[in-house]
């Protein structure tokens, strides 16, 4: 029933009752409100017309006609924050809800005349959340299986600025996996390359970037500095954790600077955590204090051992990824950050083939960091 878009015409000389339609906007502006029920107009009206659109009315909020649906939609998109919904507004920051004073205002005026229908009685609200998985934070909800545990030192391949590059990111995809992909928040397409790399089996991260020490390096659009403000860098961290959906944790790009600001990457967290994401800590600077706050918030973390291809030629990758062993079978898991450059990921498909002969594991991040949490 579309009666709330509907006002109630009573004509008199011809002795009916009537609905007629208002204009578009005047309905949509209706929806959008709690108040819909003063949306009711009334022309012409006599004492006896008062009686009968108040008891014609009613019966419409009695029935179905109060949008029950459209109203949880739009709370569902407020209490859907740690379901990483892809909102992907297509400009940042700022994007807030119209303020339901201003309806009221924009509503009031032109019904000063009409009896107030009876309101919508108040809605419960449904959890936007998916109820297979009721109960698990984002990052167990998106996680990639965990490969068998028969003691293996497991070690975890995290492939960073993933999607700046379409071709690179294909190479990337079509590795054997799990892989861990971190896709760059600014790059474009974003929830296609998600849907597709998830599709290939490699677990999915959100790299944001961060203000590097060296101001000559370009962090990227929407970095997260150290001398914004605080509302201005909860924008740019729910812009970016809004680009897309499925992923189960946050690194930083760049950010040596960034991640020593205790300040800063407090306000990371707290986002990280509502969300009921990880984070990983790229380790760009010796300073970092990334790992040490997300702890105090409770946000599950990890951080980078080894830089694959700091050194992008394929020999040195090679020897990056032996000292990447090294570490794994001393602690028993290791996590390694590379590129999608060609080389390293070359090298990196070459190095797989004999992994788990030479007794290793390859481990999404979730499992490295399960297990250090004993959930895995
Ligand atoms: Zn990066």
């Amino acid at each position: 029933m579309h009666w709330i878009g509907g006002g109630l015409t009573i004509d008199i000389r011809r002795r009916r009752l009537e609905w007629s339609v208002q204009p578009a906007r005047f309905r949509r502006r209706l929806r959008q409100t709690r108040l819909a029920a003063e949306g009711v107009r009334l022309r012409r009206v006599t004492a006896l017309a008062v009686f009968l659109a108040t008891v014609s009315a009613t019966t419409a909020f009695t029935g179905d006609g109060a949008r029950p649906d459209r109203l949880d939609d739009a709370s569902s998109q407020l209490t859907a924050r740690d379901d990483n919904d892809p909102a992907l507004p297509a400009t940042p920051l700022t994007i807030r809800p119209a303020g339901p004073q201003t309806e009221i205002a924009a509503l009031a005026a032109p019904q000063q005349r009409a009896t107030p229908a009876p309101r919508p009685q108040p809605r419960i609200v449904r959890p936007a959340v998916d109820r297979s998985n009721f109960g698990q934070p984002t990052w167990r909800r998106y996680a990639v299986a965990a490969p068998p545990d028969d003691g293996r030192p497991l070690i975890a391949i995290v492939f960073d600025d993933v999607g700046v590059n379409r071709r690179q990111a294909e190479r990337v995809i079509q590795l054997p996996g799990p892989m861990t992909m971190s896709l760059m928040s600014y790059a474009r397409d974003l929830p296609n390359l998600a849907r597709k790399a998830r599709a290939a089996g490699h677990e999915l991260m959100l790299h944001i970037p961060m203000e590097p020490h060296d101001h000559r390096k370009d962090p990227g659009p929407n970095a997260l500095l150290t001398k914004l403000d605080d509302a201005e860098l909860r924008g740019r961290i729910d812009w970016a954790l809004d680009r897309f959906s499925g992923y189960v944790g946050v690194n930083n790009h760049m950010g040596s600077r960034f991640t020593e600001d205790r300040h800063g990457m407090s306000i990371v967290m707290q986002a990280v955590a509502r969300r009921g994401l990880l984070f990983l800590d790229s380790k760009t600077s010796g300073e970092s204090v990334a790992h040490s706050t997300a702890i105090q918030h409770g946000v599950p973390a990890a951080s980078r051992q080894v830089f694959l291809d700091h050194d992008a030629g394929p020999g040195a990758v090679r020897a990056a990824l032996t000292e990447l062993e090294r570490i794994a079978t001393k602690n028993g898991q290791a996590i390694g950050i590379a590129h999608p450059h060609n080389a390293t990921v070359d090298v990196v498909r070459a190095w797989l083939t004999t992994l788990e002969q030479r007794g290793f594991r390859l481990a999404p991040i979730s499992t490295v960091v399960a297990r250090n949490y004993d959930l895995g």
